[in-house]
């Protein structure tokens, strides 16, 4: 069997961690081909972003503490997992070099006082540069034939939408196929950073937060794998987040739209578009636990969960939101109205989420990431407001959160809506937007972050979900 395996950060978030993914690596290329994807150590993505913040501000001391804390970071990784002499001396010498590349472009950061989506990417590439060689050196250290690439040079080509960028697969698949796939037919390990790429010029681009699922499922269909398997720190996809519901269940098997659908809807277990390319192909994707690797986990294909029959099958929180409200009896009957408020997001690379609007036509919801808050009510108050009384103001609320629930019965079921809502009512607590897609595969509202939990959790019982 030929097998992507993806190793997400807390999966390779410290040297011990690396050992054991290791073990699990080695256990299959006995009989299998098996080329792996790693994402960055746990955190340090997150702490790449505060740091490049920070330094646009112009603290340059910053840059040195953050930079050692880095350091000793990836050495202690490389001092567990890697027990070779000369090994360790060629890994220590890729992350010292990686290191002091990543000083200099946050120094001139500093001095430039500019963090564009390019150059974040650029920053943000980093926590992937320095995993992969110590997964690699760890791989070579158990005496297995290993060699490591970043996304650009394992042939991954995205557009240049930086921060979100896209694959152009069948180039992409091309230069997979002539880079990468020679080595698994060696049975040589290729190890190849996820979430960055790179675009037609060779600029750094990263494929979206949480995005190395997404670089594994390209990888596996360039190289037409039997199965992609996605280790992470849950058993599987489960009913809702574990952290929220301590008796959240596992889903041991989902059809991709029913994936795609809870992945877009915040089960953040998977990237929400990593699915899209391995549909076509029909390729399985298994969600696993590098922690309890004797479970199979939640096994994606294009079966249904053929036992659920419940109308409901899971529930999730999506966090770091806001809710974006255009006001305006001008709206009212004035054909294209809407359309000119789309126009404006789009122009602005300005994603929309969510929508809802009232009959009255005089009020549009919207919900959006919440770091796009600033750049989009800026936006839309110099193109809309004072334009011939079209639109009279424009609210946000960067406090929200928003709650999906989940299943693909649902559909033609009466009632499920009216459950939801009461179950929520019954809580004291306050919906401040709802939307239904048409699909009715899931129905989504909004309410304040402070009461997420406590909603999921509510909806979890109210639909028995631990004993799906
Ligand atoms: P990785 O670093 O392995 O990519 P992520 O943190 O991206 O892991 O995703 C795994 C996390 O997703 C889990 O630790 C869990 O808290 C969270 N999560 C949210 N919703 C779900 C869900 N429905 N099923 C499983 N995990 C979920
Ligand atoms: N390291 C990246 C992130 O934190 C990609 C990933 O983990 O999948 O978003
Ligand atoms: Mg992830």
């Amino acid at each position: 069997m030929k097998i992507v395996m993806k190793f997400g950060g807390t999966s390779v978030g410290t040297g011990k961690n690396i050992r054991h993914v290791v073990e699990l690596v080695s256990k299959n290329t006995k009989k299998d081909s098996v080329a792996v994807v790693v994402s960055a150590l746990a955190g340090v993505t997150n702490s790449l972003l505060e740091a490049a913040e920070y330094v646009k501000k112009g603290d340059e001391k910053h840059i040195q503490t953050f930079i050692e804390d880095l350091r000793s970071k990836h050495l202690e990784a490389i001092s567990t997992a890697i027990s070779d002499k000369e090994v360790k001396k060629e890994v220590t010498q890729i992350i010292e070099k990686t290191i002091a590349e990543l000083e200099k472009v946050l120094t001139g950061i500093c001095y430039v006082g500019e963090l564009t989506p390019k150059s974040k990417d650029y920053v943000v590439s980093f926590g992937e540069r320095l995993s992969a060689p110590i997964v690699w050196g760890a791989l070579k250290n158990k005496g297995l034939e290993t060699q490591w690439f970043t996304g650009k040079e394992a042939g991954i080509v995205t557009d240049s939408n930086f921060g979100e960028a896209d694959p152009l697969m069948n180039f992409t698949a091309h230069l997979i196929r002539e880079r990468i796939a020679p080595l698994l037919e060696k049975g040589v390990i290729p190890v190849v950073t996820g979430f960055i790429a790179a675009d037609q010029n060779g600029i750094v681009t990263t494929v979206g937060r949480g995005g190395s699922d997404y670089t594994a499922t390209i990888l596996g269909v360039a190289l037409k794998v039997d199965e992609i398997w996605i280790w992470t720190d849950v058993d599987g996809i489960m009913t809702t987040d574990p952290k929220i519901v301590s008796n959240a269940k596992m889903l041991p098997q989902l059809s991709y739209q029913e994936a795609a659908e809870m992945a877009i809807f915040g089960a953040k277990a998977m990237h929400p578009r990593a699915l899209e390319p391995v549909i076509k192909e029909n390729i399985p994707v298994r969600i696993r636990s590098v922690f309890h690797p004797e479970n199979l986990g939640t096994l994606i294909t294009k079966e249904p969960f053929s036992k659920a029959t419940e109308v409901v099958k899971a529930v999730a929180m999506i966090k770091d939101v806001a809710m974006v409200n255009v006001n305006g009896a001008g709206m009212v009957g004035a054909p294209g109205s809407y359309a000119r408020v789309f126009d404006v997001l789009g122009k602005n690379s300005i994603n929309v989420m969510m929508v809802s609007t009232a009959v009255s036509e005089a009020n549009i919801s919207m919900i959006i990431k919440r770091g796009l808050l600033g750049r989009t009510i800026s936006n839309l108050e110099i193109a809309l407001l004072d334009r011939g009384g079209l639109v009279s103001e424009v609210t946000a609320e960067d406090d929200v959160a928003v709650i999906a629930v989940m299943g693909a019965h649902m559909k033609g079921t009466l009632g499920v809506a009216s459950k939801i809502f009461s179950t929520v009512a019954k809580k004291g607590i306050n919906i401040r937007m709802i939307a239904q897609g048409s699909s009715e595969l899931n129905i989504s509202f909004v309410v304040k972050e402070k009461d997420g939990a406590a909603v999921v959790q509510a909806i979890h019982e109210e639909f028995n979900l631990d004993k799906i």
